[in-house]
């Protein structure tokens, strides 16, 4: 197993003006993401899981620890890291398709060869036909679509994924987590997949991280087997036995997180 993302004592302090003293949102954070890994990540609300991320896609520097991806330190973004946050960050001015160029044209790849990538990453995920499309002619699942091939087009070895599916119907969201796993079995890509849904969490992590509330630290890795990926995963036993396991690690941690909201209110 070789690590692909390594994070070690890794804390992030912000000073908020006005305020009398720093916030640490995240506190001695030691992971170690493995090279070709599913990890699903799961916390309270506001306990620093959004943070976690714009520090491994290098948005923000930590305060404290490191970073390093291959062994290499994390100075700053790169085409090495895509990113889906869950509001679809896509220009409206532009097709489908020219969203899914906009990241090649600034690594200068040719007109023709950008053409046939988008339309090659929109097929993947199952928007063949639609490449003309401007975002408001396509649906919330369609759009979020389209910024998954935006991301993938780069040819990332990483890809980091902010709740992307939160805001979708049932329905959609669950098409396309198994389109997600598909392309990942396909393309072998290091997924960090950050959600609130513990359902989710299981079904598609080979690992699920739990966080702990504020700050926000590992509380537990938890690594979920099943026989096969075949057949309808939520329905096992095992299924189960995971989402209950996972829900009475939150529960503590949600608990904890209201009980210092009343207190900061109070
Ligand atoms: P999550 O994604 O788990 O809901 P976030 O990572 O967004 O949590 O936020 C963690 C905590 O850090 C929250 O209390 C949030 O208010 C705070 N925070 C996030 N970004 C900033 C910032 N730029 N300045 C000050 N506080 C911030
Ligand atoms: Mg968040």
């Amino acid at each position: 197993m070789t690590t692909k993302i390594g994070l070690r004592g890794v804390g992030k302090v912000f000073r908020v003006r006005g305020a009398d003293r720093p916030f640490t949102a995240l506190d001695r954070i030691d992971l170690d993401i493995r090279d070709g890994e599913f990890l699903t990540l799961v916390g309270p609300s506001g306990c620093g899981k959004s943070t976690l991320l714009d520090l491994i896609a290098g948005l923000t520097p930590p305060s404290s620890g490191q970073i390093a991806i291959d062994g290499v330190p994390v100075t700053g973004p790169g085409l090495d890291r895509g990113i889906v946050f869950q509001q679809y960050a896509l220009f409206p001015w532009r097709t489908a398709a020219g969203n899914v160029e906009f990241g090649l044209e600034a690594k200068a790849v040719p007109k023709r060869e950008r053409a046939e990538r988008a339309r090659h990453f929109l097929d993947l995920v199952g928007l063949a036909g639609f490449e003309e499309r401007y975002p408001h002619e396509l649906s919330g699942g369609m759009r979020q679509r389209v910024a998954i091939a935006r991301s993938l087009a780069f040819d990332p070895d990483v890809l980091l994924m902010d709740e992307p599916f939160a805001a979708l119907d049932a329905q959609t969201r669950e098409s396309l987590q198994e389109e997600l796993l598909r392309i990942w079995e396909k393309t072998g890509k290091t997924v960090v997949f950050i959600t609130h849904g513990i359902d989710e969490a299981v079904y598609l992590g080979q690992r699920v991280a739990v966080m702990t509330s504020r700050p926000g630290r590992i509380k537990e890795v938890v690594e979920v087997a099943f026989d096969s990926r075949a057949g309808d995963l939520r329905a096992e036993a095992r299924f189960g036995e995971y989402r209950h396991h996972l829900w009475n690690l939150l529960r503590d941690e949600v608990a904890a997180a209201q009980r210092e909201e009343a207190t900061s209110v109070a």
